[in-house]
């Protein structure tokens, strides 16, 4: 078999449009607002430019529309250098969501339409199938249908690439995908959903990440926000503590870029444990900006924190 090389990244773009005001809207009100902004989201979409910006070579797989937010998605992986084998599909809009912020409380609702993401399917990594075969890494999150990312997986997994799955948003998923994860790299709010128990203090974190392990995947990581991330894996379990990269700012994205870290020091063969660490220092960073894939720092960034 030929040298497998770069990430592949199956998942979601969807343009996230934030309107603040003084409070949420009632039905049928309308309110004068006090700020918008609009930025490129999605979890798988967000990773790639998070990898891509870290050094990887990035190839992503998603539908978007052919509207204005699907070339806002193109432009963004022409910028980062991924290589976008993105489907863009007439008749459908792009993925999209709706987000009221409250400006005091900071509380929002959101309405997210996924649109010609809705659509991914097993096609979509059936077309994909000679880049995933030959990739070093496959990565991929629960925002399109499960039924894809369980396809993408079983193929990565039997051409003996390395897998790396993100379990978000927080969902019930078979037992039958912890067996095709190499990685299974939930936050606390997910790993909770999955194990059934809450996870607040170091040794709930350590006891979900030996559940996952437990039903199949090889390794678990499990990132704790402001207190770094627990790798564990049979014979090694370790805390890693979060950098501080300056104030922090906007924590959104954080495990995007997390992941995103992660998967380009995996790609490059580094331990697990040191992927884990440069993982966090990535997110250390993104968190000191507004904005997700807007936030992902550089190589030179990340190699600076790192030291
Ligand atoms: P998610 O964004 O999915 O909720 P987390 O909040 O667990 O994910 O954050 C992912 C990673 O980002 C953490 O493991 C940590 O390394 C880093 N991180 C998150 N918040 C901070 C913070 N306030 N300061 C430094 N690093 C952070």
């Amino acid at each position: 078999m030929s040298e497998k090389s770069g990430i592949v990244i199956l998942g979601i773009f969807a343009a996230d449009t934030a309107y603040k005001a003084k409070r949420l809207p009632h039905i049928a009100e309308t309110l004068m607002g006090s700020g918008f902004t609009l930025g490129p989201g999605g979890k798988g979409s967000n990773q790639a430019i998070a990898a891509a910006k870290a050094g990887g070579k990035v190839t992503f797989i998603s539908r978007v529309g052919n509207d204005a937010f699907g070339a806002m998605a193109l432009a963004a992986y022409a910028e980062a250098g991924v290589k976008a084998n993105v489907m863009q599909m007439e008749g459908v809009s792009t993925g999209a969501a709706f987000i009221f912020v409250d400006e005091a409380s900071g509380d929002n609702a959101i309405i997210v339409v996924p649109g010609a993401a809705g659509l991914i399917g097993i096609e979509d990594v059936e077309v994909n199938r000679a880049a995933i075969e030959s990739a070093a890494i496959f990565m991929t999150q629960l925002e399109q249908p499960l039924e894809a990312a369980l396809h993408g997986l079983s193929i990565a997994k039997r051409a003996g690439a390395t897998t790396i799955f993100n379990p978000a948003p927080a969902s019930a998923i078979p037992d039958s995908i912890y067996g095709l994860c190499d990685f299974i790299v939930p936050n606390e709010v997910e790993a909770a959903e999955l194990v059934g128990h809450a996870i607040e203090t170091d040794e709930q974190a350590r006891a979900a990440a030996h559940t996952l392990v437990d039903r199949g995947a090889k390794a678990a990581v499990i990132t704790l926000g402001a207190r770094g991330a627990f790798y564990h894996t049979a014979g090694q379990s370790e805390f890693v503590p979060a950098f501080s990269a300056g104030n922090v700012i906007d924590t959104t994205g954080a495990g995007d870029a997390f992941l995103g870290g992660f998967a380009t020091a995996i790609s490059e063969g580094r331990a697990p444990i040191e992927a884990v660490r440069f993982g966090c220092a990535t997110a250390a960073i993104a968190v000191t900006r507004p904005g997700t894939a807007p936030a992902m720092p550089s190589r030179a960034e990340i190699s600076a924190l790192l030291g």
